[in-house]
């Protein structure tokens, strides 16, 4: 570990390391990323991958928001290959609740993306295995990534670069004189500390007398061997999970959310939960088993937003966490927007978005 850098990120997720890139591509030089297990070693790595900027735009504090989040992905594609899959989103609709697809279909047009109402013949043809009575909105700009090749990908341009990228070191302090960060190896004293820890970033900046309030929430996902090309050709939205082929084959399901805590690992009832749903809307595939499950900790945050920028009281630390279910999507943007507020003092973050929207505590409490 170095024991100086200009610029320290905590946490070597797919958050962390964009905000790295776009400080790199502003021309810092001693940057250096301190992460206590590997590239995208938690929640990036067990992510869907899935960019569902049209899906979920109406779910943003402003659809700009996530015109700005597609393109800002759109930009860091064009340099890394992620398996990008241009495949569509279904969100199928339930009985009852076609007049809500209806205006959902209108305002997201409105917000700059394309959306349809599919059913019958058109369905099928775009989902062939897929049994669904009704209809679904379709969002045919929507797609999915491999999140570890983005991850590898941009960590392996910071190496080449003179990023310092420090694995299995865990951060035990922030201490805001200096502003510096400690773990058991030593100390690095930084002009700037940026904490991008995920799920556990309230750990470490509670030490700094604020806590924005951060949580894990469990997500699980199952997966099949590989299978043949078009066997799903979009992500199916079901009542309760998603469905999707991975670029390299195998069939993926689930997205639950259970808020048990740090508590690892895959239950047996979500995993039976996602099967039972996946073979009521897949029953081509019944005889297809899932072999590899696995669950990671989304950074929930209380408001639903994400939190970006300057922490209350304390100078020359920022943080960039709590993107939840979005993470993926929104880690390009972030990163941009963190870049552009630490170097140039603007601060073009969405108010929605700002850290200052949770007080600090009161001395004492
Ligand atoms: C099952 C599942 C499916 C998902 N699907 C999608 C999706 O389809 N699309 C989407 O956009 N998002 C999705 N997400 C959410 C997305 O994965 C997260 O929002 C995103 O990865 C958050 O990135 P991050 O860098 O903030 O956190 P993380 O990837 O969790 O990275 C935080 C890093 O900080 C490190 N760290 C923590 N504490 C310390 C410490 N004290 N010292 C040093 N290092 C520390 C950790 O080791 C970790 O590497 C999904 C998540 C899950 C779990």
């Amino acid at each position: 570990m170095p024991q100086t850098a200009d610029i320290v990120l905590v946490g070597a997720g797919l958050v962390g390391l964009c905000t790295a890139l776009s400080l790199l591509r502003r021309g810092v030089s001693g940057i250096a990323v301190v992460d206590r297990t590997s590239i995208s070693g938690e929640s990036t790595g067990a992510s869907a991958g899935g960019l569902w900027p049209g899906h979920e735009c109406l779910a943003f504090a402003s659809p700009d928001i996530a015109v700005r989040a597609r393109d800002a992905h759109a930009r860091l594609r064009r340099e890394f290959n992620c398996d990008f899959m241009p495949s569509g989103l279904l969100a199928l609709v339930e009985e009852g609740e076609l007049a809500c697809a209806r205006e959902r279909v209108r305002c997201t047009r409105a917000a700059g993306f394309d959306a349809e109402l599919l059913a019958g013949r058109a369905l099928a043809d775009r989902e062939p295995l897929l049994r669904h009575r009704g209809e679904a909105v379709h969002f045919p700009g929507d797609g999915s990534i491999h999140p570890l090749k983005l991850a590898a990908g941009i960590a392996s341009c910071l190496r080449r670069n003179g990023v310092r990228i420090c694995l299995n070191e865990e951060v035990r302090l922030v201490d805001a004189a200096g502003p510096a960060i400690a773990t058991a190896a030593g100390r690095i004293s930084a002009g700037t500390v940026v904490v991008a820890a995920g799920a556990w970033t309230p750990l470490l900046t509670k030490l700094l007398g604020w806590s924005p309030p951060i949580r894990p929430i469990r997500g699980t996902l199952l997966a099949t061997e590989a299978q043949d090309a078009g066997t799903l050709r979009t992500v199916v939205v079901g009542r309760r999970y998603y469905y999707w082929q991975l670029a390299c084959g195998p069939v993926a399901a689930g997205g639950s959310e259970e808020d048990v805590g740090f508590l690892e690992g895959v239950s047996d009832e979500v995993e039976a939960d996602i099967q039972r749903e996946h073979g009521g809307l897949f029953p081509a595939l019944q005889d297809v088993k899932f072999t590899s499950r696995w669950s990671g900790f989304r950074p929930f945050c209380g408001d639903m937003c994400p939190v970006i920028g300057a922490v209350p009281g304390s100078r020359g630390v920022y943080v960039s966490a709590g993107h939840f279910r979005k993470g993926i999507l929104l880690a390009p943007l972030s990163g941009e927007l963190l870049a552009s507020e630490i170097l140039e003092g603007c601060c073009p973050t969405p108010a929605a978005f700002r850290p200052s929207r949770f007080p600090l505590r009161a001395p004492g409490t």
